[in-house]
């Protein structure tokens, strides 16, 4: 029997855990995969072009726009991110459950082209803890993590468009409550 392919969008806002979230999915789910996004925002210590993300100059993410090569894109804090439409696609198709773990935006665009996507949006405990993960990860400058938590705000009045929401309390509790969603019939 082939198994169905599904699509599951995971958003809210920057620092609140999605990216952890989504890790420990992947190491445990072989049929889990996660798209690999393209950006204009210039790498962190540590991150690898093509692994966490498709690093391109304004120019080369202006082009995949003209050639309709992204399924979403967004502007999120003076950068682009977007997701490249074929590899989620074909992944779909080979029945596979792909992730996307994108901003509101993006998660908006692909629930409106997308029906049958499962959308979860995650939110932390309160806004002081927001920001303490955002400085605790340690990765983003002052001033971008001031952007960032402007966004949260905006974003956190939107959480109820989403099918799901998910408080990122206890990591563990958080990541038990996702694989219910996606596998509903397991849990
Ligand atoms: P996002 O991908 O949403 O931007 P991250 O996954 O990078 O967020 O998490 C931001 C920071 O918060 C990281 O340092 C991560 O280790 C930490 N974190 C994630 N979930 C929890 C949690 N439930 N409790 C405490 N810290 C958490
Ligand atoms: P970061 O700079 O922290 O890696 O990502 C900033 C925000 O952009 C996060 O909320 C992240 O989920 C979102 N993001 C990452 N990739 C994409 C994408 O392909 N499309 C959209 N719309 N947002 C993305």
């Amino acid at each position: 029997m082939t198994q169905e392919g599904k699509l599951v969008v995971i958003t809210g806002p920057s620092g609140v855990g999605k990216g952890t979230i989504v890790k420990a999915l992947l190491s445990k789910y072989s049929q889990i995969f996660v798209s690999i996004s393209a950006t204009t925002r210039v790498p962190r210590q540590g991150e690898v072009d093509k692994k966490d993300y498709y690093f391109l100059s304004r120019d080369e993410f202006e082009q995949m726009i003209n050639d309709h090569q992204l399924l979403e894109w967004a502007e999120y804090a003076g950068n682009y991110y977007g997701t490249p439409r074929q590899p989620v696609l074909e992944q779909i198709n080979q029945g596979k459950i792909i992730i996307l773990e994108i901003e509101v935006l993006g998660a908006r665009l692909i629930k409106d082209s997308f029906p049958l996507a499962t959308s979860i949006f995650i939110l932390p405990p309160s806004l002081d803890i927001l920001e303490q993960r955002l400085r605790g990860r340690a990765t983003d400058a002052e001033e971008v993590i001031i952007k960032r938590l402007a966004k949260a705000r905006e974003e956190l009045a939107v959480s109820d468009e989403f099918d799901y929401q998910v408080i990122n309390d206890n990591l563990e509790s958080s990541i038990e409550l996702v694989e219910s969603i996606i596998f509903p019939a397991v849990s």
